[in-house]
């Protein structure tokens, strides 16, 4: 029979990619089991990264591929599975369409998927002027027009960041009010450069090579208009993939509850990177995640 491994890591995103490399140094028997047909999660959907340390600028694609070739280096062991469940227990099984590993301890890297809208132009521009992540991509539209469509705290808090660098931006919102808390929403209120469109949807982004304009429809009074500008950042809700784990972890609001150490409330499994509770969902806190959640899991293997 078959030994446990010591540990398997759920997902090839940063996170998975940085506890593999803490793994292989760490010398535990470990497995990665990703999805997708390539490494790199939501950073390979990136165009272009500029806030990772040392590698201003690179490709998201490239980010992606160097992550997963640094673990590839130190002879990680992957395979393409979807887990669809876990049966927990002092050793775990981890359930894919045709396989069941075991293992002794596991890390939960499975991420998380923005909310697109569906609206033409959205997939087309994606990367060159539509963005889900304003701490990411603000800085490409300096001293230009940008559009945050969205009315909750990210929306609200996007429009404030990107008002410190773009001329001028526009909160598009279907309601009336938002549903940011107060607080937010009295230092959106304050900014000059800040217009708020009301009762507004997004019909359409166009352009040429890079997006030229968003085209709205008022939901009360049915009237259309055009807004000229460079940059549109969607904020319409971020979704935990954490579907697989439902009933064996603690979740808020689909996200695993776990502080930096990773841990959650079933012994030894461990969750890491967007998929976790935190205040910052970017490469490197889930990259940092990464690595906290194999401490973590060698010291529980060390005490059991
Ligand atoms: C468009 C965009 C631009 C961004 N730009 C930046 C940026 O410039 N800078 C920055 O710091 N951050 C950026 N981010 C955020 C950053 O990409 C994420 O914070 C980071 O990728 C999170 O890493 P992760 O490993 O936790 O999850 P993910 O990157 O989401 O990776 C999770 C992995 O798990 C796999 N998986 C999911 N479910 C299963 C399952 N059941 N079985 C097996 N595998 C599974 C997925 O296929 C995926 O490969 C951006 C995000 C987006 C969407």
């Amino acid at each position: 029979m078959t030994q446990p491994y010591d540990l398997i890591i759920i997902g090839s995103g940063p996170a998975g990619l940085a506890a593999a490399v803490y793994a292989q140094r760490a010398r535990l028997n470990t497995l990665i089991l990703e999805k997708a047909m390539v490494s790199g999660g939501q950073v390979l959907t990136t165009y272009e990264v500029d806030n990772y340390p040392g590698l201003p600028g690179i490709g998201g694609y490239d980010l992606g591929l160097k992550l997963r070739e640094h673990a590839d280096r130190l002879g990680a062991e992957f395979k393409e599975e979807e887990v669809l469940s876990i049966q927990d227990g002092p050793v775990k099984r981890v359930i894919c369409q045709g396989n069941t590993y075991e293992t002794k301890t596991l890390i939960l890297a499975t991420g998380a998927i923005h909310r697109k809208l569906g609206i033409p132009g959205e997939e087309k521009f994606a990367g060159t002027g539509v963005s889900y992540c304003a701490t990411c991509d603000g800085a490409f539209f300096r001293n230009k027009t940008a559009a945050v469509i969205g009315g909750g705290d990210v929306a609200v808090e996007d429009a404030i960041f990107l008002a410190r660098m773009c001329s001028k931006v526009y909160l598009i919102h279907r309601r009336d009010e938002l549903r940011a808390a107060k607080s937010l929403q009295e230092n959106l209120f304050a900014l000059e450069n800040v217009e708020i469109l009301w009762d507004t949807v997004a019909d359409s982004i166009e352009g040429g090579n890079a997006v030229e304009k968003l085209k709205l429809t008022n939901v009360k009074t049915g009237e259309q208009r055009e807004l000229p500008l460079q940059g549109v950042f969607i904020a319409v809700g971020i979704s935990p993939e954490s579907g697989a784990f439902a009933g064996l972890v603690d979740m808020e609001h689909g996200y695993i509850k776990a502080g930096e150490d990773g841990v959650t409330s079933a012994p030894g499994i461990f969750a890491a990177g967007d998929v976790r509770t935190k205040g910052l969902r970017q490469i490197i806190t889930a990259a940092a995640d990464g690595a906290n959640a194999v401490t973590s899991a060698e010291r529980y293997l060390a005490a059991h």
